[in-house]
C-alpha cells in the first residue's frame, strides 16, 4: 500500500510548515492528486491514520485533481484527464483515449501527490 508511504510524507510536510509558521495545528491540508496515481478511499484513511498525534491530527483533508496531460499514440490526439472520481475507474480513464477509445496512450506528465497548501490556526 504505496497510499502510506504518502500519507506520512504529507504529515510530515504539514507539521513542517506548520512548525515553521509557529502555529498550533493545521485545520485544513489540500492535496494535488493525478488521476490514477492513488486510490481516494485508500489515501482517506492512510492520512487519518499517519495524522493522529501531529499537528494535523485535526485537519481536514481536502483533494483536488491535478490535470494529467495524455497523448494518443493510436489518433495522435493529446488530452486532459482532470475529473477526480473516487471510484479505479480513474486510473482505467487515465488509460484510454477520449478520442478513439484506444489505449496506447502516454502519460506526459508522471502521476503524482502533491501538497498544495495547509490552513495554519496559530
Ligand atoms: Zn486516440
Amino acid at each position: 500500500m504505496h497510499e502510506y508511504g504518502i500519507a506520512a510524507e504529507l504529515v510530515e510536510a504539514v507539521d513542517q510548515s506548520v512548525r515553521s509558521h509557529q502555529g498550533r495545528r493545521a485545520s485544513k491540508v489540500v492535496v494535488g492528486v493525478s488521476p490514477g496515481a492513488v486510490e481516494e478511499q485508500s489515501l482517506r484513511s492512510a492520512f487519518d491514520e499517519a495524522k493522529r498525534n501531529t499537528c494535523a491530527s485535526e485537519a481536514q483533508l481536502v483533494l483536488e485533481v491535478a490535470p494529467q496531460d495524455v497523448y494518443c499514440l493510436d489518433c495522435e490526439e493529446r488530452f486532459v484527464v482532470g475529473a477526480f472520481e473516487s471510484e479505479s475507474s480513474l486510473a482505467t480513464r487515465a488509460r484510454t483515449c477520449t478520442n478513439c477509445g484506444g489505449t496506447a496512450v502516454l502519460a506526459l506528465n508522471l502521476p503524482g501527490v502533491v501538497l498544495r497548501s495547509v490552513e495554519i490556526e496559530v
